[in-house]
C-alpha cells in the first residue's frame, strides 16, 4: 500500500536511474511526487480542423492515419532518419513527420485507419502541409482524452508522460484512502473554503477545467502560506520565550562618531540615522534585533561595519554572515583594510578555505584573536566557536533560512546572547516585512549616496543582438565594463529533459514566474553563450562565472573583472547579490522573463555604481502578456519598493521567502513547492489562522493538527540543515 512516505524506488517503474533523476528534483517519496506541481499545462482539448488552423500555431487535431508510416535514413554518419505518413480529417490532409524515431514504423505504432489526437504546429514543407514531431494519443470515440495535460519541470532521464503516470498512480492510491494524508483540519478548510488535499492534488495535476486548476492552486497556496505563517510565528515565540544575558556595550555614541569621522567620505543622512539607531540599541541594555533595509547600492555595508567597530571597541567579536563566497571575498577586501587601520583584526572563513588555514581561524576565534569574522555558511558549521561573540550581522538576510537568526546564537561558547543585525537589499513590501520581521526594529536607508544617476532600462527581443554587440564594443572601447546574465549554467541538455524540448504552447500558472517556453526562445547558458560572445567579440577579454565553478575559480574570475582585466563578464545569478564594480556600466539580462522583478532589480543594481551613465538591457522573446507587462515595469521605475510591491501582487510572496537552497537559487524555486501568486489578503488570512491556531493549540498537538505540527517542525529543522 502506498503511503505518503513510501520511497519512490518502491513505486512501479522507478529503477535506480529514474530514482536518481527524481532525487535531483528533490523528490524522494510518494508525497514529494504530489508536491511536484506542473509548471503549466498544454491545452489539447481545443480540437481544430486542419483547414481552419494557421501555420505555426500549436493546436490539437483528431486525425485518421491514411498511409503506412515509412522510415528513411537521411544521414548514415549522423544516424538521422525520418518517419512519415499521411493523416487526414474532414477538412484536409497533412504529412506527419518524426525525426529519429524509427521504432514508430518498425513497431507499427500507428495503424492505417485508426484515429489519434495529435498536438503540434502546422508548417509548410515543400509546399505540403506538415505536422512536425507532434505529440500523439490514440483516440476512441466516446472515450474522452484529458483536455489539459500537465507539463512538469523535469531533468534529464525523466519524461513528461512517465512522470505524469507516476503522479497519477500515487493520487489514485491516495484516493482509495482519503484520510491517509490531510495536514489541514476540517475546521480550517471550512473556514477558508478550500477543498481537501487529495481533491486539490487531482485538480492541480489533472484538471478538467480552468476552475479545477484554480481550486487546486487555492489549496496548495493556502496550505503553504499557512505553514509559512506557522513557522514565522513559532520562531518569534521561540526568540522571545527565553531570557538572555546581553552582550554589554558602552560609550557607543562617541565610538560611532569616531568611526564616522575617520571615513574618507560623508555618510548620507539615512546612513547616519541607521548608525545612530544601532549605537542606541547596543547600549540600551536589551538585545538589539535590527533590520537595515534599503535599496541596492544604498550603502548598507558601512552601517554594518560601524556596528562591528563598536563591538570590537567594546571587546566583542562579530560574526558577519553573507550568502555567497564571492560576496564574502568582496566584503573582506573592503572591510579588512578599513578596520585594520583601527587595529581591528578581520578574518575570512568560507567553505573553500584550506583545512589547515581553517584550523588556525577556529583557534583564533576561540582565543579571541580575531575580532570580526566574515564568512558564508561555513561560519555556522560545527567546530566554529567564538570566545566572545557579541554581534551577528547577516547580509542579504532574505537569502537565508527563517531560523538563521537563532542558529548563531547557539554557537557561542559562553552564556551571552549576541546582538543581531540583519540587512536586506530586497525591498520587502511593507505587509510582508511586518509578517517576516515583525519582531525586528528596522532602519530604512531610503536615500542613495550622492551622484547616483538613473539607469536607463530597455526591453528588447533577440533581434537586437547585433546592435547590442555594437553597444558592448562602444562602451568597452571607452574603458567601461559589461555584465551579461544568463539563466542557465551549462549545456541545455543537462538541465532540460528530452521531451521538455518538444515545445508546444504551455499555459503557465496564471501570472506565474515560469513564463511559457515558446519553443523559439532558446534558454541561454553562461558557458555556451560566453563562448559565443568570445567568438563574436574576439578583441575583448571575457570572463565566465557560474555556481558550478569551484570557489577559487569563481574568485579569480571575479578578481580579474573587478581589476578591469576582463571587460565582459558572462554570469548566472551568482552575481546577483552585492557585487560592487563601479566601472561596470551595462547590464544585459538574457531570457529576462525567467527572472523575478526583484531579482532583475538586484541585477540592475550591479551597474550605476560609478560616475558614468549606466544602462540595463532586458532581452526577452516572450510572448506571454503577463511577462511583457512585468518587464515593462522595470522600464518605468528604479524604485525597488514599487518593484517589490508589483512582484508581490503579480507573483506572490515566493520571491521574498527564504529559499530552500539558501543562495544558489534557481528561478522560482523557493522554500515552497509552488510558485505562488497570491494577494496579500490570502497571506493575511493565513497569518490570522496561524495565530488563532497557535493560541489554542500552541504546540500543534491536537489530533487534527498533529500532522501540520510535524511538518512545521520539519521545516524549521531543515532550514537549519540547509544552512550547513
Ligand atoms: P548595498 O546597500 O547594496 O549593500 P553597498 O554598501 O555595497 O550597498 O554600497 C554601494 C557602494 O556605495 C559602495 O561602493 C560604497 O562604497 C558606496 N557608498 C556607500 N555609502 C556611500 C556614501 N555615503 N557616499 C559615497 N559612496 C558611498
Ligand atoms: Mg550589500
Amino acid at each position: 500500500m502506498i503511503n505518503p512516505d513510501t520511497p519512490i524506488s518502491e513505486l512501479p517503474g522507478i529503477g535506480p536511474v529514474r530514482r536518481a533523476a527524481f532525487e535531483k528534483l528533490g523528490i524522494f517519496c510518494a508525497k514529494d511526487l504530489i508536491m511536484h506541481f506542473p509548471r503549466g499545462y498544454q491545452h489539447r482539448g481545443d480540437v481544430k480542423m486542419l483547414s481552419d488552423t494557421g501555420l505555426g500555431e500549436n493546436s490539437a487535431f483528431i486525425l485518421t492515419v491514411g498511409t503506412i508510416p515509412r522510415t528513411e535514413t537521411i544521414s548514415r554518419q549522423k544516424r538521422m532518419s525520418i518517419t512519415r505518413f499521411n493523416a487526414f480529417d474532414e477538412s484536409g490532409k497533412v504529412s506527419v513527420v518524426f525525426f529519429n524515431r524509427p521504432y514508430l514504423s518498425r513497431d507499427r505504432v500507428f495503424e492505417v485507419g485508426e484515429r489519434y489526437r495529435f498536438y503540434g504546429k502546422l508548417t509548410k514543407y515543400n509546399n505540403k502541409l506538415t505536422l512536425n514531431s507532434p505529440i500523439f494519443e490514440p483516440y476512441k470515440e466516446g472515450v474522452p482524452l484529458p483536455a489539459f495535460v500537465p507539463i512538469y519541470p523535469l531533468t534529464a532521464g525523466l519524461k513528461q508522460k512517465f512522470t505524469a503516470s507516476c503522479i497519477e498512480g500515487v493520487i489514485t492510491a491516495f484516493e482509495r484512502n482519503p484520510d491517509i494524508y490531510e495536514p489541514i483540519s476540517e475546521g480550517i478548510r471550512r473556514k477558508t473554503g478550500i477543498c481537501g488535499f487529495i481533491e486539490a492534488a487531482r485538480a492541480i495535476h489533472f484538471p478538467e477545467s480552468y476552475e479545477d486548476i484554480d481550486k487546486g492552486r487555492r489549496y496548495f497556496v493556502f496550505s503553504e502560506l499557512l505553514k509559512f505563517a506557522l513557522c514565522i510565528e513559532s520562531i518569534k515565540s521561540e526568540n522571545t520565550s527565553f531570557s538572555y544575558n546581553i552582550a554589554e556595550f558602552t560609550d557607543t555614541e562617541r565610538l560611532a562618531d569616531e568611526f564616522t569621522s575617520a571615513l574618507n567620505f560623508t555618510l548620507t543622512g539615512a546612513q547616519k540615522r541607521a548608525i545612530a539607531d544601532i549605537s542606541a540599541d547596543l547600549s540600551s541594555g536589551s538585545r538589539m534585533d535590527r533590520l537595515i533595509y534599503g535599496d541596492v547600492g544604498s550603502g548598507k555595508t558601512i552601517c554594518a561595519v560601524a556596528a562591528a567597530y563598536l563591538a570590537a571597541k567594546n571587546g566583542w567579536q562579530t560574526a558577519f554572515l553573507v550568502p555567497t563566497e564571492v560576496l564574502a571575498a568582496q566584503h573582506y577586501a573592503n572591510i579588512e583594510p578599513m578596520l585594520a587601520k583601527a587595529g581591528i583584526k578581520t578574518a575570512l572563513l568560507t567553505g573553500s578555505v584550506k583545512p589547515s588555514q581553517k584550523k588556525i581561524i577556529y583557534q583564533d576565534l576561540e582565543n579571541g584573536e580575531i575580532d570580526v569574522c566574515i564568512g558564508t555558511h561555513a561560519l555556522l558549521s560545527e567546530g566554529v566557536g567564538f570566545r566572545r561573540l557579541g554581534l551577528t550581522i547577516t547580509d542579504e538576510q532574505h537569502r537565508f533560512g527563517v531560523r538563521q537568526r537563532s542558529t548563531l546564537t547557539q554557537q557561542t561558547l559562553h552564556e551571552i546572547s549576541p546582538h543581531i543585525l540583519v540587512m536586506s537589499a530586497t525591498p520587502i513590501p511593507r505587509t510582508l516585512a511586518l509578517i517576516i520581521y515583525g519582531d525586528l526594529k528596522s532602519s530604512a536607508i531610503d536615500e542613495l549616496p550622492p551622484g547616483r544617476k538613473k539607469i536607463d532600462t530597455f526591453v528588447v527581443n533577440s533581434g537586437y543582438h547585433e546592435r547590442l554587440i555594437a553597444f558592448i564594443k562602444k562602451l568597452t572601447d571607452e574603458g567601461q565594463q559589461v555584465y551579461v546574465i544568463c539563466p542557465a549554467v551549462g549545456a541545455l541538455a543537462e538541465e532540460l529533459s528530452e521531451d521538455d524540448l518538444v515545445g508546444g504552447e504551455i499555459i503557465p500558472f496564471p501570472d506565474s514566474a515560469d513564463s511559457p517556453r515558446d519553443g523559439t526562445g532558446e534558454i541561454k547558458s553562461a558557458i555556451k553563450y560566453g563562448q559565443t560572445l568570445r567568438e563574436e567579440l574576439p578583441e575583448l577579454k571575457i570572463g565566465i562565472l557560474h555556481g558550478k565553478m569551484s570557489s577559487s575559480e569563481k574568485e579569480s574570475v571575479m578578481d580579474s573583472f573587478a581589476a578591469g582585466e576582463t571587460q565582459l563578464l558572462v554570469a548566472t545569478t551568482v552575481i546577483e547579490v552585492g557585487i560592487d564594480v563601479p566601472n561596470a556600466t551595462l547590464m544585459i539580462v538574457e531570457n529576462a522573463e525567467r527572472f523575478g522583478l526583484s531579482q532583475l532589480h538586484q541585477l540592475r543594481g550591479r551597474v550605476g555604481r560609478g560616475k558614468q551613465k549606466s544602462y540595463c538591457v532586458l532581452v526577452s522573446d516572450t510572448k506571454s502578456e503577463t511577462a511583457v507587462r512585468r518587464l515593462s515595469i522595470m522600464k518605468e521605475t528604479n524604485d525597488g519598493f514599487k518593484i517589490a510591491e508589483t512582484d508581490l501582487s503579480m507573483r506572490g510572496p515566493g520571491e521574498f521567502l527564504p529559499r530552500r537552497d539558501g543562495g544558489a537559487m534557481q528561478h522560482g524555486v523557493s522554500d515552497f513547492g509552488i510558485t505562488m501568486s497570491t494577494d496579500t489578503e490570502t497571506l493575511n488570512l493565513a497569518m490570522d489562522i496561524a495565530r488563532e491556531l497557535l493560541s489554542y493549540d500552541p504546540k500543534l498537538e491536537r489530533p487534527e493538527n498533529k500532522l501540520l505540527g510535524k511538518e512545521i517542525q520539519h521545516k524549521l529543522n531543515s532550514n537549519i540543515a540547509a544552512l550547513n
